[in-house]
């Protein structure tokens, strides 16, 4: 397995934390700024014992004056160090996440390959760190350090104000534990919640035609709110605790400091303190407990961080190994297929099994059979989407797995079952969201033969069709799925019923995209039950249960399945004679049409045509 830097970023396992290291140089600069900060903070005590003991007790005005310079330059010191250390910090944020950003996107894809329904949740998980490490949240970590060195100096000021300081800042430490310990669960399981209900809030949108059609909204609303309940009620006992925890860390600070000025006056009434040091002493505990106090105040979302964080390593040791594939060479479009057999996770018995046979250049298979025997699996496995548990499927010679997928993208043209378009032009669908040249996308369009219809369109090529198409009509999104298939004039072709929102016009287009492709040589699949499919096939493969009922030449398994259809339609008509005495109206004549569906009822799976002789491996 390679690890390393993408052009887009940290990838492997280690992403996260390769990219948090990268950045140690800058956390380093930060830490310095906040060494430099809370000394210029100094500045401000400092002044305040001066001006009580020197300038009150002199009446030098020279010196309130030099002292006020001074102070003043430090404060302003302050300020530009501080409003850097916030930039620095900002930018690292922005910095680690577009680094690893990808890699969650890409791990997003292959999750919701596998059946993960979490969306982009990684994507906001990662909004959350870089929001921890940008905000004002990450600042106590490098503020708490120095919470000694001012207990030190109230120390030097006097032994008990020291002990007063010391002793707070430990309670409030043991606060801040205590709340980690009343909040954590409650912030877990609100964070959970809620990311269950804005799945559930997502998924009523997204289908919001159907949604309001038949009149599930309240429903849906319901749903969502069940859920949603939950995750406020976790967050509201988090928000309850820690609210309570946040006030008392509070009340105590500013009764501490009353304590520091009370204990401060007596040690000044016994002489062994200036009235300067007395101030100066107040002001340097509520310094020291500062950073201690924000550390309670941020605590939830420093676990919500730790959370998402947690998560987010989660998913990267799921991802698969990046390996680096070689360049194979382009591909001529010979596929086999050996022996495919393929058990989706999860389940015992598999969808697919031991699946064979070839189709070489410039040739059609029609893959078809009855609804759930397998075939849009059989597509998926055939463009790479999913891998067989068992048997082979090769390009040319070498695995799927064993393509860059990147590089083999390139060479398959895969119309799914649902076209899934995106939200932009009709151009950038065509063109696959890339920046392709005008005249490879009208080169798609044309070789789809649906540049007529997108030239027909409001806009042409330049129409803006809407979240997944949402402006078009069934037969247009298949077309431009279509195109968007063809373009770059892949070798391998997979069509998953191409024709099933088409009229008669875009069944001839399609039927005239599907001979040209022929003559150029492309490998073709297509699913799909119509006449227009099979007409182009050279071979036909029917499915049923997901084995090769059926593999053959197109004329054979036409023959073949007219022949079982006959035989069944005339069991049925002497059963209905016997039964209702009625006239049957099923005849050979139709047998053809019946055929269509009823495809795979009248031959038991496995049968195999004289004439079928799969050139690589067997069934
Ligand atoms: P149709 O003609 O209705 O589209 P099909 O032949 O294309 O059907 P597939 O979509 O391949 O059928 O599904 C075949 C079977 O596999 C179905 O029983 C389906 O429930 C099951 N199936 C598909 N994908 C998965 C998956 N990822 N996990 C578990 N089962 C699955």
């Amino acid at each position: 397995m390679k690890r390393g830097k993408t052009i887009n970023g940290w990838r492997g396992p280690d992403a996260l934390s390769q990219a948090l290291r990268a950045c140690r140089a800058s956390f380093f600069v930060v830490g310095m700024f906040s060494l430099v900060m809370n000394m210029l903070i100094l500045a401000l005590p400092l002044y305040m014992l001066q001006v009580y003991d020197r300038v009150l007790t002199t009446g030098r005005v020279e010196t309130l004056a030099m002292l006020t310079v001074m102070a003043v330059v430090a404060l302003l010191f302050l300020g530009i160090i501080d409003a850097l250390r916030s930039g620095i910090m900002v930018r690292m944020g922005r910095w680690v996440s577009a680094s690893v950003a990808p890699v969650f996107l890409a791990s997003s894809v292959d999750a919701r390959l596998k059946g993960d329904d979490s969306g982009a949740q990684p994507l906001r998980d990662l909004s959350v760190v870089q929001n921890f490490i940008g905000g004002s949240g990450m600042t106590f970590l490098f503020d708490t350090p120095m919470v000694p060195l001012f207990v030190a100096v109230v120390w030097l000021l006097h032994p008990y104000l020291g002990m007063i300081a010391l002793g707070t800042a430990a309670l409030l430490f043991l606060l801040s534990v205590l709340n980690d310990v009343m909040t954590r669960r409650a912030v877990l399981e609100g964070n959970v919640s809620q990311i269950r209900a804005n799945l559930q809030a997502e998924a009523t949108i997204r289908n919001a035609e159907v949604v309001q059609a038949l009149g599930m909204l309240p429903a849906m609303v319901d749903r969502w709110r069940s859920v949603s309940t939950q995750s406020l009620d976790a967050n509201q006992k988090g928000a309850e605790r820690s609210g309570m925890i946040v006030a008392f860390t509070k009340a105590l600070r500013l009764t501490v400091q009353i304590g520091v000025l009370c204990t401060g006056a007596l040690l000044v009434l016994d002489g062994q303190l200036t009235a300067g040091g007395m101030i100066a002493g107040s002001i340097l505990t509520a310094r020291a407990l500062a950073p201690v106090e924000q550390a309670v105040t941020a605590w939830k979302a420093f676990i919500a961080t730790r959370i998402a964080y947690g998560r987010l390593k989660t998913r990267l040791a799921m991802l698969p190994p990046d390996t680096e594939r070689m360049t194979l060479p382009a591909p001529t479009g010979r596929l086999s297929v050996e022996g495919a057999t393929f058990t989706p996770p999860g389940r015992r018995r598999p969808i697919l099994c031991r699946i064979s046979f070839a189709v070489e250049p410039g040739e059609v298979l029609a893959v078809v059979g009855p609804s759930a025997a397998g075939k849009s699996t059989l597509a998926r496995l055939l463009v790479g989407l999913y891998h067989p548990t068992a048997g082979k499927i090769r390009l040319d010679g070498a695995d799927l797995s064993m393509w860059n997928p990147n590089q083999l993208g390139r060479y398959i043209g895969y119309l799914p079952q649902d076209v899934e378009l995106f939200n932009g032009s009709v151009r950038d669908n065509i063109a696959r969201m890339t920046s392709g040249s005008d005249e490879d996308v009208v080169k798609a369009a044309q070789l789809a033969q649906a540049h007529e219809m997108i030239l027909g369109l409001s806009d042409g090529y330049d129409t803006e069709i809407g979240d997944a198409g949402a402006k078009l009509s069934g037969g247009q999104r298949q077309r431009i799925g279509l195109a968007r298939a063809v373009y770059g004039t892949p070798v391998l072709m997979v069509l998953d019923e191409p024709n099933a929102n088409l009229d008669q016009a875009g069944e001839a287009a399609l039927a005239g995209a599907v001979e040209e492709l022929k003559q150029r040589g492309a490998a073709m699949i297509i699913i799909g039950h119509r006449p227009s499919t099979l007409a182009h096939a050279d071979n036909i493969l029917l499915l049923k249960e997901g084995v090769a009922a059926m593999y053959g030449p197109r004329d054979e398994v036409l023959q073949q399945l007219k022949r079982n259809t006959v035989t069944t339609t005339r069991r049925e008509n002497n059963a209905n004679q016997v039964q209702a005495a009625e006239p049957n109206e099923g005849t050979a004549e139709n047998a053809e049409a019946e055929s269509q569906v009823k495809f795979g009822l009248g031959s038991s799976p496995g049968t195999r045509l004289p004439s079928q002789q799969p050139r690589h491996g067997s069934n």
